[in-house]
């Protein structure tokens, strides 16, 4: 699953171009043209990275950064701002700080998407390992086996691609729409319980006896694969 990217980017021809080649290169790509909007989505569906315009129509690029930095659950989220030249220098340093990057129009397609690899690499080496791990949990992609503590663990195809989207992005919470999204697909019609019973699935699978359960509830938010788990037991 090629990685998602929100384009905030109010100039329509610029938003498409970078849209057209980014989606060439495998990643999911959505754009949005106003900051105000982009704060709505951004809460819905948190992308894996966000190329971020700096002057915006209903709310600022630096004002939606802020915004981001400022929320748990986006403020490690990479982000690389799109700059006019003349807003760069003193600024862009004073006031940008909590974007990850920066990049200052007119700037060439292959650029940004060097940067956006880069930075996608910096920010989540899980999603180009072979083997992932989270505490004494294993999931070893070329082989398909997930293990704990060592022993195998059996799990259902359903199972298997609902524990690597979640060991994909550690600590962070997903609802039960962004599940079926990233697990199961956006086309598909499934009821939103189904998360549940996969994820009851999951757990039993994982957990034995008194062993600490590696998946958050979060009361009114979704699931989350604890933070605090993979820590612990490492
Ligand atoms: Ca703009």
């Amino acid at each position: 699953m090629g990685a998602r990217i929100l384009i905030v980017e109010d100039e329509e021809p610029l938003a498409l171009l970078l849209r057209y080649n980014l989606e060439a290169e495998g990643y999911e790509v959505e754009t949005v043209a106003r900051g105000d909007e982009a704060d709505t989505r951004l809460r819905e569906a948190p992308p894996d990275l966000v190329v971020l315009d700096w002057m915006l129509p209903g709310l600022s690029g630096i004002e939606l950064c802020r915004r981001l930095r400022a929320r748990p659950e986006s403020k490690a989220l990479p982000i690389i701002m799109l700059t006019a030249r003349g807003e760069e220098s003193e600024r862009v340093r004073g006031l940008a700080t909590g974007a990850d990057d920066y990049i200052v129009k007119p700037f060439s397609v292959p650029e940004l998407i060097a940067r956006v690899r880069a930075l996608l690499r910096r920010a989540s080496p899980e999603r180009v390992a072979d083997v992932l791990a989270h505490g004494d949990i294993e999931l070893d992609r070329e082989k398909k086996r997930v293990s704990r503590a060592g022993r195998e663990v059996e799990l259902g195809p359903t199972e298997y691609r609902l524990l690597e989207f979640l060991m994909e992005r550690p600590g962070r919470v997903f609802s039960r729409e962004q599940l079926l999204d990233g697990v199961w697909g956006s086309e598909v019609y499934i009821d939103e319980r189904t998360v549940d019973v996969h994820v009851g699935r999951l757990r039993k699978a994982l957990n034995r006896g008194r062993e600490a359960d590696p998946i958050r509830t979060v009361r009114g938010a979704g699931y989350a694969l604890d933070d605090r788990f993979g820590r612990s037991a490492a």
